[in-house]
């Protein structure tokens, strides 16, 4: 795996963690999702998964844009991202449970899980060509969203937003360690990276294609002992977790393809 390739290429342990730690440094923005690089890994594996039939779909609503790929579509939500779109990229759950209650945890239809279900819905009527390329921008990007752990986390510290650390000596937080940092210390383009993951997808079959479970599955990531660290990321931390984020991508890639392949049956 791409940290291996690191480590093979850098084997003494000072020079491992310089070039984590610049490689970190050079990263700490603040940002709303995976980032840029996230959502196209994610939109370059379900592409490649995509039956002919929703191949052809797809192509037909990207020639509305001439131009654009699933992938260059991916991050269009957080780019179009105002006041009434922000909370449709997310959703909390309360620190002592992960299984989902709609009244509780979506009452208003203002999170991603009904965001999903809904740009489903859209995608699979007879509304005209561009609202059905919204509603796959939107759908590339949300699916994506709802497997960052952090975005079905907890709002007393805005899933992880507010949760402060250090990354080596640098200060960050632990939203954008997840969105970007884990990603971009692999030090690899799109299409290599989501080559490379494809390999994990034998291992980590995904057929429930519910949001539902997406979620809840990021809530229980975010509740693992030791998921928030003692205020300071270094390699332990980001050799324990960085599979993980991996199996995030992939699982999120796979979804993607399952939801679009079943729509445009
Ligand atoms: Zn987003």
């Amino acid at each position: 795996m791409g940290f291996r390739k690191t480590i093979q290429l850098f084997p003494g342990l000072v020079a491992r963690a310089a070039l984590v730690t610049s490689i970190f440094v050079a990263t700490l923005s603040v940002a709303y999702a995976w980032g840029t690089q996230g959502h196209q890994v994610i939109a370059l594996m379900a592409q490649s998964r995509l039956t002919p039939q929703a191949r052809a779909a797809v192509d037909r609503l990207l020639a509305v844009e001439p131009g654009e790929t699933l992938a260059s579509l991916s991050t269009w939500a957080d780019e179009h991202r105002d006041q009434s779109t922000a909370s449709l990229h997310f959703v909390n759950f309360p620190r002592n449970s992960c299984v989902y209650d709609e009244q509780r945890d979506c009452s208003d239809g203002r999170c991603v899980v009904a965001a999903i279900k809904k740009e489903i819905e859209v995608l699979g009527s007879n509304a005209p060509d561009d609202r059905l390329l919204t509603a796959l921008k939107y759908l590339v990007h949300f699916v994506g969203d709802v497997h960052q752990p952090l975005h079905a986390g907890h709002l007393d510290d805005k899933g992880g937003n507010t949760y402060q650390l250090q990354v080596f000596t640098k200060g960050s937080n632990l939203h954008a360690v997840w969105d970007a940092g884990l990603i971009k210390n692999l030090n690899e383009e799109p299409e290599p990276m989501a080559a490379r993951l494809q390999g994990l997808r034998s291992t980590f079959p995904v057929t429930d294609l519910d949001p539902v479970t997406a979620a809840q599955e990021s809530c229980m990531i975010v509740s693992m002992p030791g998921f928030y660290p003692n205020r300071l990321v270094e390699l332990p931390y980001i050799e324990k977790y960085t599979p993980v984020m991996e199996r995030r991508l992939v699982a999120a890639g796979a979804r993607l393809a399952g939801i679009l392949n079943s729509v445009f049956k």
